[in-house]
């Protein structure tokens, strides 16, 4: 028999004493912790209890061009001097040093940003440290990846992240710009800084020279203010579309290259052969991961009509086993919606699901009094045309529809301004080569969602974005190929 409160678990909150934090933070430019020269400050706040963590220095614009300066003096002396074997044992140690402060880099970043430390310990973390392993590996053998080609490093570059996954968009930028031999100046979003931070140390203890990395703390206009720099050579972005025009039209007609990693409102589409069970699991994980903030995020399900009742029935019933709560507590699946901003653009987003006239299913559960919770919904019967089945809501909200034939789902599936990813659920194999071939998605998941390794290439179709990251591929975004 179903029952309707399937959990009632006991606590297992993580410990927090492993995690060492400064009551404040300056900018990390030359290889020393420098005060701003804004002497400006900013907080940073854990937003599962609203609570304070630590001040952070706000870089302007007089900073940014000290971290560029060293930025570039450091690649003209020393790491465009180095061998690529060199390089690579610098990647090696950061990479063990991370792997040995793996704990409290989890605790940091669950404080910092709210996911649930079951995600940052066993995927964030994991997944950050493997991709400066990876990169540290070909950072000697480049002509093999491009063989018969010639190519030559970009220089100094800038690099841009949002919060959702801190540490692993660091990883994911970094490591292949210092493999490839640029150095860099890197802002992380201004809700969550501490895991860069906590990296700059970790550049500090493995002898990094001076300069290869400088890591500049601030809001949109510290973003702008690097972008807008003359000296960089190339500016890697992760973020949102219309921050990714922003800095396109920034570009234009400069010497910068550009990628661009940008949002998402990716189709997860489950066929009547599909294995119901394992498939209600997959969308649960694709968009309740992380609180839906994943730019890959699987936030339109498609189901064929034929089963379309039976797999809604299973999703209400799943979702009232989905644990929403403290996320530094291991029984956590939702945690805390990264900023009350956020939070409250995800409250505006189903007010606007409730006037287009979708039925919505939330399942009965308590949030916390602090802090920025949001529950699991669904929104079924949504019309194509609407805008939550449209524009990207970046939170725990899914939007369902149905279909009846793979012509008519594809056709629904592309029919958005984004591209970043899809997923597939059927039993028959040769649908999900025809359909991953048709789906306009940079990444097709076939009966599994948000797998992620540093060796498959990441990134968009369309208003996505451009460029991949990870894998062969990410090594391009940083290097001049000569042919
Ligand atoms: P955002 O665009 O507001 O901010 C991202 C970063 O850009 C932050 O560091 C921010 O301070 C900085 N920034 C803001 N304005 C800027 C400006 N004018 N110039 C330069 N920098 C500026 O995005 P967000 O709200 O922090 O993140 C959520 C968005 O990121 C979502 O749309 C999501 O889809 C997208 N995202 C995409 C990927 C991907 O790989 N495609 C990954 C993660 C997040
Ligand atoms: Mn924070």
């Amino acid at each position: 028999m179903m029952s309707e409160n399937t959990w009632n678990l006991d606590p297992a909150l993580e410990s927090t004493a492993i995690v060492q934090l400064n009551t404040q933070y300056e900018l990390y430019i030359d290889g020393k912790w420098q005060i701003p020269q804004s002497a400006t400050y900013f907080p940073s706040v854990n937003p599962a209890d609203e609570s304070h963590l630590s001040q952070i220095a706000q870089a302007n614009e007089a900073d940014v061009d000290k971290a560029v300066k060293a930025a570039r003096a450091a690649y003209q002396n020393v790491w465009s001097q180095l061998s690529g074997a060199e390089r690579g044992k610098y990647l090696f140690r950061i990479a063990r040093l991370m792997q040995e402060k793996s704990r409290e880099l989890a605790v940091l970043e669950t404080l910092d940003g709210g996911k649930p430390i079951r995600e940052s310990r066993d995927i964030d973390i994991p997944l950050a440290c493997n991709h400066f392993f990876y990169y540290a590996g070909w950072a000697d053998k480049l002509e093999e990846a491009f063989p018969g080609q010639q190519m030559a490093s970009l220089g100094v570059a800038a690099q841009i992240t949002p919060w959702n996954f801190p540490l692993l968009m660091l990883a994911w930028k970094i490591a292949p710009a210092l493999a490839c031999g640029n150095t860099v100046v890197l802002k992380p979003a201004e809700t969550t800084s501490l895991t860069a931070l906590k990296f700059a140390e970790i550049c500090q203890e493995a002898g990094l020279p001076a300069g290869v990395v400088n890591i500049v703390t601030g809001y949109g206009d510290t973003g702008a203010a690097l972008v807008a720099h003359p000296d960089v050579d190339k500016i890697a972005f992760t973020g949102s579309t219309a921050v990714g025009k922003q800095i396109q039209r920034a570009c234009i007609g400069t010497k910068k290259k550009l990628t661009l990693e940008l949002g998402g409102k990716s189709a997860n589409i489950i066929l009547e052969d599909a294995p119901i069970d394992q498939a209600v699991e997959g969308v649960i994980n694709a968009i309740f991961f992380n609180q839906g903030h994943v730019c890959c995020a699987g936030s339109r399900l498609f189901i064929q009509e034929s089963i379309a009742h039976q797999v809604v029935e299973k999703l209400k019933f799943r979702l009232k086993s989905i644990y929403v709560g403290n996320p530094l507590d291991k029984n956590t699946d939702i945690g805390a919606i990264n900023s009350k901003k956020q939070l409250e653009t995800i409250h505006n987003y189903i007010s606007v699901g409730l006037s287009e006239g979708a039925e919505m299913y939330q399942p009965d559960c308590k949030l916390p009094e602090k802090g920025y919770y949001c529950q699991p919904t669904l929104f079924l019967d949504v019309a194509q045309s609407s805008r939550i089945a449209q524009e990207e809501i970046f939170g725990p909200v899914l939007t369902v529809q149905t279909f009846r034939t793979i012509e008519e789902v594809i056709q629904k599936a592309n029919n958005s301004p984004y591209g970043l990813a899809a997923g597939v659920w059927t039993a028959n194999g040769a649908r999900i080569f025809g359909l991953s071939s048709q789906l306009q998605a940079g990444v097709v998941w076939a009966n599994t969602y948000n797998k992620f390794d540093p060796t498959s290439p990441f990134g968009g179709y369309k208003e996505s974005g451009f460029g991949r990251e990870g894998g062969r591929h990410g090594l391009s975004a940083y290097l001049q190929i000569k042919n």
